[in-house]
């Protein structure tokens, strides 16, 4: 491949994706590359995919409402339906509960009401009422297997719960990643797989395209990192690291898939529950299943990973803890053992405080997505427009690092301060440190 693009963009997943769609509408000449065999083949393919609004910050939660419009409308956001399906949003409803790690989820109200998302307030009645299996006994602080008080009640109730019922899922994560490639295809974006990046060509002081393994080179002027957990490697052969004030590192995460309790109809009447009191995240999941997840509770040890392509695949302790976490909130909750351990391995591409970085680096020309921290599937189209109103500013001389770059984002018409996701900005205090971002 001897052509010459106007932009590359490193990875296939849902965020390269909409990043090259709106390049390409933009008029620019892109190539999105992989090292896999398709499209949303990495970490997009374990995605639980929820779409949800409640988020530590109000810049969290503006994304997020941004975001779930797209989903809502979007075979009018891709412009042309991909032949082999679209994925679907499936409305569940989403129950917060209210802890004293959550603050009682006074900011994330806050939030909530300056971005005009109902919500409502549940005591535990209300818990119950919603979810008949629910048990609103106090459980935590979460604590790990081997101590004496896992799975024993802590004394009382749970404070109650916000209950926001614009929140659901995305059908198949991996599908969706198609959709935008389809799209992005219309507008004559070139997808290129099985094609690994092993360096970041540099010409005059900036960034000049990328050197595959079996040596092509492939030139552009703008290079945008979004590999996923592979994210610090591509910035390593940048050599941008030195210049990035947070910092990004993969890291391992088990996602459960058990049967709903017996007679318990948790795919048409469960909802989505983030219980920071047990630690964990759940949702229906098909064929009657819960998928649960972790909220990365403070007594956790969390697997950071050297090397994303070699890390342990299989299920641990982990799995089981997370099982009986859940088992303590939802009655009758079975607990598999024996093998029948079923769910998902996979890798956040984690930042140090959870919140992404979209931005610029300091190498001219190159820029990153990256840090997605398992919470921005739900914001990649908005991702796309960002990273695409980043790109063309920069390129056309403005100081972002000293003037950051706004726009108004499309439904919503907030405006969106692309600094908040800055590569250079203090560690955030307002972030949960978590998945919950
Ligand atoms: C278990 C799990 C559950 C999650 N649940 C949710 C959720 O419920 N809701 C939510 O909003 N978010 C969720 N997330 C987060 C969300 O899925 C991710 O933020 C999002 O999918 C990241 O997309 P991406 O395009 O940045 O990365 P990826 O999908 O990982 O894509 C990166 C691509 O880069 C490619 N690549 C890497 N290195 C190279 C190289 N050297 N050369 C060429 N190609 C390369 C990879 O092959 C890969 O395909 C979850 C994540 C995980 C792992």
């Amino acid at each position: 491949m001897s052509e010459k693009y106007d932009v590359i963009v490193i990875g296939a997943g849902i965020i390269g994706a909409c990043v090259g769609f709106e390049l390409a509408k933009k008029g620019k000449k892109v190539l999105n590359v992989d090292k896999l065999s398709g499209s949303g083949f990495g970490s997009t393919s374990g995605s639980c995919a929820i779409i949800r609004l409640h988020y530590s910050t109000t810049d969290g939660v503006a994304m997020a409402r941004e975001g779930y419009y797209y989903w809502l409308d979007w075979a009018r956001y891709l412009g042309k339906v991909d032949p082999t399906g679209l994925v679907k949003y499936i409305n569940t409803g989403c129950m917060v509960f209210k802890s004293e790690k959550n603050n009682y989820l006074k900011n994330v109200m806050a939030s909530l009401e300056e971005m005009h998302v109902c919500y409502e307030e549940l005591e535990p009645e209300g818990i119950e009422k919603l979810v008949p299996i629910a048990d609103t006994r106090l459980f935590g602080p979460p604590v790990t297997m081997d101590d004496s008080r896992f799975g024993e009640p802590t004394g009382g109730t749970i404070a109650g719960a916000v209950y926001i019922p614009e929140s659901g899922l995305i059908s198949d994560p991996k599908q969706s990643v198609h959709n935008v490639q389809v799209a992005g295809e219309n507008m004559s974006g070139k997808y290129l797989f099985n094609a690994n990046v092993v360096e970041i060509l540099k010409k005059d002081g900036r960034c000049a395209g990328i050197k595959l393994t079996d040596g092509t080179k492939i030139q552009a002027p703008v290079v945008i990192n979004v590999a996923g957990p592979h994210s610090y490697q591509i910035n390593e052969m940048a050599g941008v690291i030195e210049g990035m004030n947070i910092k990004t590192r993969p890291l391992k995460q088990e996602v459960c898939h058990v049967p709903a309790p017996e007679g318990y109809d948790y795919n048409n009447l469960g909802t989505i529950i983030s219980d920071s009191d047990i630690g964990c995240y759940s949702r229906p999941e098909i064929g009657n299943h819960i998928l649960i997840g972790s909220e990365d509770p403070e007594c956790d040890t969390l697997e950071y990973v050297d090397d994303p392509d070699t890390y342990n695949q299989n299920f641990t302790d982990q799995w089981t803890t997370q099982v009986m976490r859940e088992a303590q909130r939802l009655k009758g909750l079975p607990i598999p053992g024996g093998g029948k351990t079923q769910g998902i391995v996979d890798l956040y591409d984690a930042s140090d405080d959870w919140i992404p970085i979209y931005d610029k680096s300091d190498l001219p020309g190159f820029y990153m997505a990256v840090g997605t921290s398992g919470n921005q599937y739900k914001n990649a189209p908005v991702v796309g427009v960002l990273m695409a109103e980043l790109v063309e500013a920069c390129e056309n001389g403005h100081d972002h690092d000293h003037n950051p770059v706004k726009f108004n984002m499309h439904y919503t018409k907030r405006e969106c301060n692309i600094g908040f996701y800055s590569r250079l900005r203090e560690i955030n205090m307002n972030s949960s440190f978590s998945v919950v971002g």
